[in-house]
């Protein structure tokens, strides 16, 4: 009887063990930072103070600019250099609403990915390479791409090559026509940023696209919606600034409060 006792027993605390270590909580190695970017990310990121926009894009400046997430689920940053390059930071209320965009994009396309290009520097001013960006409330968002009608993303991590590519007036690539940007999806990333603005106090003040390219997206379903909403693209641009916007789109947004 004694011995029964002692085999339950031991076979009782093995178990408690067994499962007290199974269900003990760990750190899961996903929660260590492994990467450069992610170390970057955790050292920049704070949400103790709202930031302030000073002046607009191409005058401007800011205070406490946030840090984007170098990726998310369906979501990365093109460049590992310009990140640790502290050009991702953009202004609170911008940081709510791109992350909230990608969130409605993720339950309407979970299959497809976007990228978003440079942002603003933490205390915003001038960013080398560009004439704005400057009160953190500009972004470059890379044009989604497609082959044979799939989406594409061979090219996504190109980093800063990837403003080089050059696109033809149908949105094709120059260099392999087979590839070529995928409008409707451009579209429908820039309606979830419209739909969401004014919860962010924000409102999209202008798109900068190449204007050979307008007409493609309005031909798609949600460039049309673009459109009828009367969300402004740029008519005319200077013609070095006009070439540039092909593989990506700049947006400048503006607080409504
Ligand atoms: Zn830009």
């Amino acid at each position: 009887m004694k011995s029964l006792f002692k085999t339950t027993a031991i076979v009782s605390v093995s178990l408690v063990l067994f499962f007290a270590c199974k269900e003990a909580p760990t750190l899961p190695f996903s929660a260590l930072p492994t990467s450069a970017t992610e170390l970057f990310y955790l050292s920049h990121v704070d949400s103790l103070k709202n930031s302030i926009s000073l002046g607009v894009p191409g005058k401007g400046s800011m205070k406490n600019g946030k840090i984007i997430p170098y990726s998310g689920v369906n979501f990365h940053y093109f460049s590992k250099a310009s990140y640790l390059g502290g050009r991702a930071f953009v202004n609170h209320n911008l940081k709510e609403l791109v992350l909230e965009s990608y969130k409605d994009l993720y339950a309407q396309f979970p299959e497809q990915q976007f990228g978003i290009m440079e942002c603003s520097k933490k205390e915003g001013g001038q960013i080398s390479g560009h004439r704005t960006h400057r009160n953190g409330l500009s972004i470059d968002f890379m044009s989604p791409k497609m082959k044979e009608n799939n989406p594409y993303y061979g090219l996504d991590n190109l980093g800063a090559a990837h403003y080089l590519l050059a696109f033809n007036n149908d949105g094709k690539l120059t260099v392999e026509p087979s590839i070529e940007i995928d409008f409707e999806m451009m579209g429908q990333h820039i309606l979830a940023l419209n739909k969401k603005a004014k919860q962010h106090h924000l409102r999209i003040k202008k798109v900068i696209l190449k204007k050979e390219l307008k007409d493609d997206l309005y031909k798609t379903k949600s460039g049309s919606i673009i459109k009828k909403k009367g969300i402004y693209i740029t008519m005319n641009l200077p013609p070095r600034i006009n070439e540039a916007h092909d593989d990506h789109y700049h947006i400048d947004f503006e607080l409504t409060k």
